[in-house]
């Protein structure tokens, strides 16, 4: 996959995409990044990209051109049809469902926003206006670092262990089971699981679920069903609208939920008995 980043800021990326699982498929050259310096874009001798916004108000808005030539020479190396994504707090929020699709795109331009944002006429050479949450960024590359990162992991070759990136949480609409690792027991004071207790600062001993000790690989496939299952029901009930369980899954949140709905049926009893 090729990407192109055009930013103001090229080292605030450029330090990012160097290091881990991105750093390493650059290298091998499974993803192929250039970072585009908007300034090189730019025809006057103070290499401008801002202006005053029409209208007046605050702030400064950066200009449709430098960003036209850069889409323009972008094209003339592209590598297939180019999927160019605004980065922008009033986009779509991004999600893994969007990662996957992106995923499959042979060549990714994103552009990075600063000051109030981009003159609005950018928005007719954009594919995709993409925001990463509702807040406010003080500019667009963080925003395409997450994008490049979550989209990358997608690609064929740049995780290791294609395994493990299709049990991520999301990827089926599940969230990720617990991972415990050695020591098998650690001793822990204090901490959320302990606050507000009369106890807060006592000692506990935290332990890894037997199971995972148990070598019985069945038992720790089950185990961690469950518990995908039960940490999505508790944490993120919506995504199980969407989720693609297989029958194991299905049976082990019918299980969950009878299990809630009766919880709820004895607390309402115990609150009848009460009034
Ligand atoms: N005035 C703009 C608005 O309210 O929509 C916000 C401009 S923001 C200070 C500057 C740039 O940061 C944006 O053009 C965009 O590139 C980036 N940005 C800010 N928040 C973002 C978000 N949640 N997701 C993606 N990009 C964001």
């Amino acid at each position: 996959m090729t990407v192109d980043i055009v930013t103001i800021f090229p080292a605030m990326v450029q330090a990012p995409l160097a290091a881990g699982i991105v750093g390493r498929a650059i290298e091998r050259g499974t993803l192929d990044v250039k970072v585009r310096d908007l300034r090189d874009f730019t025809t006057d001798r103070h290499r401008v990209v801002d202006d005053v916004p029409y209208g007046g108000g605050p702030g400064m808005v950066l200009k449709p051109d430098p960003f036209f030539r850069a889409l323009d020479a972008i094209e003339t190396d592209r590598v297939g049809p180019l999927t160019v994504i605004l980065t922008s707090p009033q986009g779509k929020r991004f999600t893994q469902v969007d990662a996957q699709r992106l995923s499959g795109q042979p060549h990714l331009v994103l552009l990075c926003g600063r000051y109030e944002g981009f003159d609005d006429r950018i928005r007719q050479r954009v594919t995709d206006e993409i925001s990463i949450g509702d807040y406010v960024l003080s500019g667009g590359e963080l925003a395409a670092l997450v994008v490049v990162d979550a989209v990358a992991r997608l690609v064929p070759g740049v995780v290791g262990d294609e395994q493990s990136v299709a049990e991520d949480s999301f990827s089926r609409g599940l969230l990720d089971f617990p991972q415990f690792t050695r020591p098998p027991e650690i001793a822990c004071r204090g901490g959320a699981g302990n606050a507000g207790s009369a106890t807060a600062s006592a000692e506990r001993v935290l332990k890894v679920p037997d199971v995972l000790l148990s070598g019985n690989h069945a038992e720790i496939r089950r185990w961690r069903k469950r518990q995908a299952v039960a940490r999505t029901l508790e944490r993120r009930p919506d995504l199980l609208d969407g989720a693609v369980l297989d029958e194991e899954e299905k049976q082990i949140l019918r299980e969950l939920q009878d299990g809630r709905s009766a919880e709820l049926q004895k607390g309402q009893a115990r609150n009848h008995g009460r009034d």
